[in-house]
């Protein structure tokens, strides 16, 4: 009789995650332990780590540093093979994701099951003239320059002869009333006040924060009137002045036009609001649901084989009410948790099951230690909000090492005033400071 060949493990068997963000990084973690080791996992995101964006508005701020909202994604997981590596293109027909390696080449890589998990774009061109003075917060490196700029315009007012240009420059406009318009504005007002008697060439000026909302409340993602109205009223206590029903038409050099015809002449337009599809998605010419990838209910990309969508760059229908998911870490963590489950059910040849998940709740920072939340239907606001929202997001926070730097950074904040150094941060900034070293010569 002839000898059964033993069944050799598919060592080709590679799942690649294209994105370590939230959704990128859960699921490398989970499927390390669900998977047998013979299965490879690879990661190829843009970045080397994970941005921690719940606390990017803290860092335009200036209550926490940088360094402590990013972690390394290859200290977050262990057999996970992660690269740096931008990716361009998918071959589907190959099975081939083609990256970009740091020199420019292209590289490609082969996948058994493709998981993108890329995120969405900022989209600043939907507002005439935006794109090139609009900031938005979506990198470490957007909270850095933000923090940067603001404190650079407060130098450059206290040096400027013009009233009406020091004021301007004293004045951001925020657009979008959403969480983290909402957010960043509170902390841009609090970074302002905080600072200001460092300045007292600008003792007569007014620093403000207008934000801008299209609706007629704030923060209407929480569908909680009085949440909203708190919201509003603390905003305002804080020296913010809310615009409600008030969009912006276009932008210039100096100014930001309202649809109302009104200009507000300012130094520094953060927009919150427009996202886009992720430039990869649109390319796989697969279909989209406003603007996401759209998926079936087990996360597989609808139409395909092998090609799974999770977090911000997909549409996910939620079991649980039938409503898609919501473009937050809260949901792209709990995607993960569940399509790692599914690829272990591909894997085995099991049945996949649906996306599931019940909402915990919404929390909002919105300054001047004033927070809102509503935790499993329960509402809160004010302070006790507040120091749940740090609680929570500390503990969440991945990194014993990480928690505690934040713990003390939030520890310092109680004596200490924050931060005002401006560092030169562009190429041009730096060969300024060349052209002065000769002019003084
Ligand atoms: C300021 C701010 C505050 C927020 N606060 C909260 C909050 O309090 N609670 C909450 O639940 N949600 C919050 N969110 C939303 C949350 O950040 C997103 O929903 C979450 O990051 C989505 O995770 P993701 O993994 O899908 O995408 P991302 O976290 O955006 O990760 C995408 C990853 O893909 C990589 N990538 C992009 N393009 C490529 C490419 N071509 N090739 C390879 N890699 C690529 C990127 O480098 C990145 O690592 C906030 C967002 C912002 C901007």
């Amino acid at each position: 009789m002839k000898k059964r060949e033993a069944i050799a493990p598919d060592l080709s068997e590679r799942i690649v995650i294209v994105g370590g963000g939230f959704a990128g990084v859960t699921l490398a973690q989970r499927l390390e332990r669900l998977l047998p080791t013979q299965i490879k996992i690879v990661v190829l995101s843009a970045d080397n780590h994970l941005v921690f964006t719940p606390m990017l508005p803290e860092v335009v701020g200036r209550t926490i540093s940088p360094l402590h909202v990013v972690i390394a994604g290859r200290q977050l997981t262990w057999r996970t093979k992660w690269l740096e590596a931008r990716v361009s293109r998918i071959d589907r027909e190959k099975n081939e994701a083609h990256y970009l390696r740091r020199d420019g080449t292209v590289a490609s890589m082969r996948y058994t099951q493709l998981v993108l998990a890329c995120g969405a774009a900022a989209n600043l061109e939907e507002i005439p003239g935006l794109a090139s003075r609009g900031y938005a917060l979506k990198t470490v490196m957007d909270a850095i320059v933000m923090g940067n700029d603001l404190i650079g315009n407060f130098e450059a007012a206290a040096t400027e002869p013009d009233a009406e240009v020091r004021q301007r420059l004293l004045t951001v406009v925020v657009i979008g009333g959403g969480f983290s318009g909402v957010e960043i504005a509170g902390h841009i007002a609090d970074l302002m006040r905080a600072i200001r008697r460092f300045y007292p060439e600008l003792k007569h000026e007014t620093p403000h924060v207008v934000l801008l909302q299209e609706g007629n409340q704030l923060l209407p993602e929480l569908h909680h009137e009085s949440l909203s109205k708190f919201t509003l009223r603390k905003l305002r206590q804080n020296g913010i002045k809310v615009r409600l029903e008030t969009s912006a038409k276009k932008v210039d050099s100096v100014a930001v036009h309202l649809t109302s015809g009104e200009r507000i002449e300012t130094g520094m337009i953060v927009c919150t609001v427009g996202t886009e599809t992720h430039p990869l998605i649109k390319g796989l010419g697969l279909t989209l649901e406003k603007d996401r990838l759209k998926t079936d209910p087990d996360m597989k990309v609808s139409g395909t084989a092998n090609l799974w969508g999770l977090g911000d760059c997909a549409f996910i229908p939620n079991a649980y009410d039938g409503r898609p998911s919501p473009a937050t870490a809260q949901f792209a963590v709990q995607q993960a948790r569940q399509l790692a489950e599914n690829l272990q059910c591909v894997t085995r040849g099991e049945t996949t099951k649906p996306f599931n998940f019940h909402p915990r709740g919404m929390l909002a920072s919105i300054g001047h230690r004033n927070a809102v939340a509503v935790i499993y239907g329960v509402k809160l606001s004010g302070f006790i909000a507040w120091f749940l929202w740090r609680g929570i997001y500390l503990f969440k926070l991945p990194t014993f090492s990480r928690k505690l730097e934040v713990a003390i950074s939030w520890a310092c904040n109680i004596p200490f005033p924050p931060n005002i150094v401006q560092l030169r941060l562009s190429k041009e900034q730096s060969s300024n400071a060349g052209i002065e070293r000769a002019e003084t010569k």
